[in-house]
């Protein structure tokens, strides 16, 4: 059998891994995974599973791992996960990292590290429109008309948990929730660093010399 690559892009909110996730999974022609998107589809199509998502998140809990888990589980089932993925906003806790394990064997971990301060700095700026293209007030602003989107001329908003206070909440549970999965991965030795302050074309020719260290995956990562 050869290897796949099992992909998970782990970090704080901010440190960019839907872009890095976007980058990497073009170059290596893998699914893009993303646990948010699965769970809003399952809501949308009405399935069993999303019915039970509605209720939890209309009762203002939160989703519990158990059916975070389940909804993994299946997806990764799918034909076009064979020749591997890249999982992104998942797992979120140790409680989730386990039985992932059993069903998913993720085969590299990606860290991208940002502090607190640049989070919070990254987030605050960030304007969303209703169709969901992001902007930054100060690094990437809308180059038209300021406040409104490029590309549908809708007005820019700023997204509820994308206030300080939000964020800084935000941050809190990704500190004692999701952190303790860096010295879970790296005790399993898959686990590869990367500082994510630069900027994003930076941040992924380092992510792609790091990977391209990974013998059966390097070929991969050269050719065009
Ligand atoms: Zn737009």
């Amino acid at each position: 059998m050869t290897n796949t690559p099992r992909i998970i892009i782990l970090g704080p909110q901010g440190a960019g891994k839907g872009t890095q996730a976007g980058r990497l999974v073009h170059k290596l022609h893998i699914p893009h995974i993303s646990t948010g998107d699965i769970l809003r589809d399952e809501m949308a199509r009405g399935t069993p599973l999303g019915k039970q998502i509605t209720r939890t998140m209309n009762a203002g809990r939160m989703i519990p791992d158990y059916q975070t888990n389940a909804v993994m589980r299946l997806r990764l089932k799918q034909s076009d996960c064979r020749q591997g993925w890249l999982v992104d906003g998942y797992p979120r806790s140790i409680e989730q990292a386990r039985p992932f394990q059993q069903f998913g064997y993720p085969n590299i971990v990606v860290f991208l590290h940002i502090t607190d301060m640049e989070a919070v700095r990254r987030l605050a700026g960030r304007r969303v429109c209703p169709h969901g293209h992001i902007y930054h007030i100060r690094h990437d602003p809308p180059k038209k008309r300021r406040g409104y989107c490029d590309h549908d001329g809708l007005r820019l908003k700023q997204r509820d948990d994308d206030t300080p206070a939000a964020i800084r909440k935000r941050l809190k549970i990704y500190h004692t929730r999701t952190e303790p999965l860096l010295t879970f991965y790296k005790k399993r030795g898959s686990l590869i660093q990367i500082d994510a302050h630069p900027v994003i074309p930076q941040v992924y020719r380092h992510l792609k010399k790091e990977l391209s260290k990974i013998p059966w995956l390097s070929s991969r990562l050269t050719t065009t």
